[in-house]
């Protein structure tokens, strides 16, 4: 496979100013793609210069030449498509059935979203006291770092750098150390369909390192982040110096709400989507599955034959519908989990460990996991991150909202209900950034995404994350005001 192993700067591919690399593992058998360059406090230096100096062109660029800039960059992705697809397969462990399907149409569709919306982001007027013009403008905000994490690399970048770049910011992007390969690819494909230099870097690198020195540099005016609470904390306390905007996308438990009035199947199958896809791996995952009692027995006949019959294996393989965890020491941690589930006496009804097939053995393996425990176990609790779902029960509304309510975090839910009335009364009740109702992590690029308390705030996706990457500028004319004055002499 043909992979772009160097860091990108100010239009160029280069090596690390130190020569620093690093190796990047397919999790699959942990054999080695390749030697990317490791980014360091110098190459971060080295790419904000760049973007602060590509930044008054493309600021003052008409908006439509950006958004074509997208567009073109849209259509070489879905030309490659097959070849982004294995590429991000075998860097993070995605099925190529879901990488074809979901995350290379997504990315296309997302910048093709973003490009077709630079020349619609306008500012208003402002109706004020007779005799004045008040406008404002949507200015960019200038030179924006972006720190992504392993689970949705190339979908990712595209939900940051789309925005970004539509609404005229230059980029420094930090892909986790984990999965550089699809990012350096789409650096490739935006240098070749004619994007100015410094208009985006791509600087990977570990993050307690290059992750750092972004956000706390004083050459960058906002930081958009996603990855883990912890990290996010870190990032909130380095931007302080000079008081970047912040953009949060952190951590989740999503409450996965089945109704006694539910359609039980289909609300299996989407309950099996919203925990396993992508190998449980999603913020947004639907990590606690959440039943009432009358259909508890029912449910959960159906969900764990579907949960058994899942089809472990090699990412590259058609059909593959479940591939590796990311790392290995993800892997332990989700492992680490089913050992704290047996210590809290929960009852592991399927899983719970890694697969037994000696083909699997070398890579990065757990089993479909489901266990019972109680809302205030730690596996109920804590992100897991992982093929894992927790299954409690519940007797009514009031008991299902308190347990839903009742973590640190606020980012996904979803319920399963066939009484309208009760779906909307719910939708009011959850403390959530999104919640799907009957269906499970529908995203689309028009749609804000993002969480509340402990999962973060400000929104990717839709308007709302274009103009979080602008700063409205207030204009006042005098146009024809009779003003008295203050001081009149
Ligand atoms: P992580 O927080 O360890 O890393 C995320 C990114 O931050 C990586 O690029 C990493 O290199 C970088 N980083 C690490 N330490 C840093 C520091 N001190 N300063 C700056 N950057 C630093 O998270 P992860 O393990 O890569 O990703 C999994 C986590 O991300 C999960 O908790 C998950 O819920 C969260 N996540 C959230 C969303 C969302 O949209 N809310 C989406 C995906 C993942």
């Amino acid at each position: 496979m043909d992979i772009q192993t160097k860091l990108f700067i100010d239009g160029e591919f280069v090596d690390a100013a130190d020569g620093a690399t690093m190796e990047v593992l397919n999790p699959h058998d942990n054999s080695v793609i390749g030697e990317v360059a490791e980014g360091g406090e110098a190459d971060i230096d080295a790419a904000v210069d760049a973007a602060t100096r590509a930044f008054p062109a493309w600021r003052d660029m008409a908006a439509a030449g950006r958004g074509n800039l997208l567009l073109k960059l849209a259509d070489a992705i879905e030309r490659a498509g097959d070849e982004m697809a294995r590429l991000e397969s075998t860097d993070t462990g995605h099925p190529m059935r879901d990488t074809t399907r979901l995350d290379v149409p997504r990315t296309v569709g997302c910048y093709r979203y973003f490009g077709g919306m630079a020349d619609k982001l306008q500012g208003d007027v402002i109706p004020v006291e007779e005799g004045f013009l008040n406008y404002v403008l949507r200015e960019p905000i200038g030179v924006v770092g972006q720190i992504v994490p392993w689970n949705f690399p190339l979908m990712f970048t595209s939900w940051k750098l789309g925005p970004a770049l539509a609404a005229g910011n230059t980029v420094v992007m930090k892909q986790s150390e984990l999965t550089p390969l699809s990012t350096l690819k789409i650096a490739e494909l935006a240098r070749d369909v004619g994007f100015p230099p410094g208009v985006l870097n791509v600087v990977q690198g570990y993050g307690a390192r290059a992750g750092q020195h972004l956000a706390a540099h004083p050459g960058v005016h906002k930081i958009s982040f996603t990855g883990s609470t912890v990290t996010g904390r870190k990032v909130i306390e380095a931007s302080a110096g000079n008081l970047k905007r912040l953009q949060l996308e952190l951590g989740g438990k999503g409450a996965n709400i089945v109704f006694d009035d539910a359609n039980i199947p289909a609300a299996i199958g989407g309950s099996a989507f919203a925990i396993f896809h992508n190998q449980g791996q999603a913020c947004i995952a639907g990590s606690r599955l959440l039943l009432h009692e009358k259909i508890k027995d029912q449910f959960l006949d159906g969900f764990l034959k579907l949960a058994a019959s899942i089809k472990l294996g090699n990412p590259l393989d058609g059909d593959t519908e479940m591939g590796p965890l990311t790392s290995t020491l993800h892997r332990d941690r989700v492992l680490s989990y089913c050992d704290i589930a047996r210590q809290e006496g929960a009852e592991i009804l399927l899983g719970g460990k890694a697969p037994d097939d000696p083909a699997l053995q070398a890579g990065c393996y757990v089993q479909p996991t489901v266990v019972t425990a109680q809302p205030q176990d730690r596996v109920c609790q804590e992100e897991v991150f992982g093929p894992f779902v927790s299954v409690s029960t519940f007797r009514d509304e009031d008991e299902v909202v308190e347990i839903a309510n009742g973590t640190s975090y606020g980012l996904g839910a979803g319920l399963w209900t066939q009484n309208l009335q009760r779906a909307h009364r719910m939708a009011g009740r959850i403390v959530t950034g999104m919640l799907w109702i009957n269906c499970y992590k529908r995203v689309n690029p028009g749609s804000p995404f993002g969480g509340v308390a402990g999962s973060g705030y400000g929104r990717e996706m839709g308007f709302e994350a274009m103009r979080a990457y602008t700063e409205p500028k207030s204009v006042w004319i005098n146009v024809d005001a009779k003003i008295p004055p203050f001081y009149p002499r």
